[in-house]
């Protein structure tokens, strides 16, 4: 690889300026572009882009409409900030999982997403929040759902020379129920052998609205449509999480590795949302 020429702007019209006519890279907390860098093989960037010093891309914020994470908020921060504790808790359980500290307190959200890979951890709790993430260029804005957003192994719907500034998501509500879990060979620095997340909207037993996803079993993360249809409009109970929990099961695709069968993985796509749904309504697991 050949050396590259960096800068660090403090906005980010400066990061699109410096980026225009160039084979450049954006960088943020560098956990997964400084460990990639040994396998460049086409020469790599001709310039590094370091986004950390915008502070435009940073903070956490709510309103009546939703939660705006800023692209650089880190692991750390949604394990810390206040709003993410009262509005999306799902995603306070998902930073306790996520390497460890140091790791956490450099990885970004925006990272995560441009990472793409089946084992992005802030994916699937974001996938159940039904968020979108928001893109700048020099050619404008545009807002796309994060469903859309990932297009398979490792590939998004970025273009060269956009960045993501933010991603957000509608307010959970006060009725929401949600539930995580990060299946992995130990509790910390793991990679995930399938993890999933739910977001239920609650009135009374029934369900009005379902977020449902899987990670680690498709080549990226996904949401899991028809389980959050069954579950929609109706009183859950524990053959409707089953019902559920079988069309998460189906659509999962996953591999034989060093970590587990893909026999396993298939199973735990079942097992995972159908206890997740059943302990975040409060119903027992027991058939008797
Ligand atoms: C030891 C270790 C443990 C890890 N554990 C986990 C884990 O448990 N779970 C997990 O999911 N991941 C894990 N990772 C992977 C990594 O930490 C995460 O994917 C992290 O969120 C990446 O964010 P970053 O800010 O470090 O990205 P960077 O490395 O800075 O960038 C990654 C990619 O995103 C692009 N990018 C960054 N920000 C933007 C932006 N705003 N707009 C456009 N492009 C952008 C960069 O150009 C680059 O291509 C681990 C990594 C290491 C080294």
């Amino acid at each position: 690889m050949r050396g590259f020429d960096f800068v660090a702007p403090s906005t980010v019209q400066g990061a699109l300026k410096a980026a225009r006519g160039k084979k450049t890279k954006f960088i943020a907390g560098g956990t997964n572009f400084l460990p990639d860098l040994r396998h460049i093989h086409d020469g790599g960037p001709e310039l590094v882009i370091d986004l950390m010093r915008i502070k435009t891309l940073k903070g956490i914020a709510a309103s009546k409409s939703g939660v705006r994470l800023g692209a650089l908020a880190t692991v750390t921060d949604l394990l810390e900030d206040k709003i993410i504790g009262r509005e999306a808790p799902i995603l306070q359980a998902m930073a306790l999982k996520f390497a460890g500290p140091i790791i956490r307190n450099r990885a970004t959200v925006a990272g995560n997403l441009i990472d793409g890979g089946p084992a992005a951890d802030i994916v699937p709790p974001l996938l159940a929040l039904k968020a979108s993430v928001k893109l700048v260029s020099p050619k404008g804005r545009r807002t796309v759902a994060l469903d859309k957003f990932l297009t398979g192994y490792r590939r998004t719907a970025i273009k060269p020379g956009e960045l993501i500034s933010e991603v957000s998501f509608p307010l959970p509500g006060k009725n929401h129920k949600w539930g995580y879990y990060k299946l992995a060979r130990r509790n910390a620095m793991a990679i995930t052998v399938v993890g999933a997340a739910v977001v239920l909207q609650m009135k009374g037993n029934v369900c009005e609205d379902a977020g449902i996803s899987l990670g680690s079993v498709t080549p990226a993360p996904i949401r899991c449509y028809e389980a959050e249809e069954i579950l929609k409009g109706n009183e859950i109970t524990l053959e409707i999480a089953q019902q559920a929990a079988k069309a998460c099961a189906a659509v999962a695709s996953p591999i034989d590795d060093i970590r587990a069968s893909a026999e396993y993985r298939k199973l735990m796509c079942e097992t995972l949302p159908r206890r997740l749904i059943c302990q975040a309504v409060g119903i027992s697991l027991d058939p008797s």
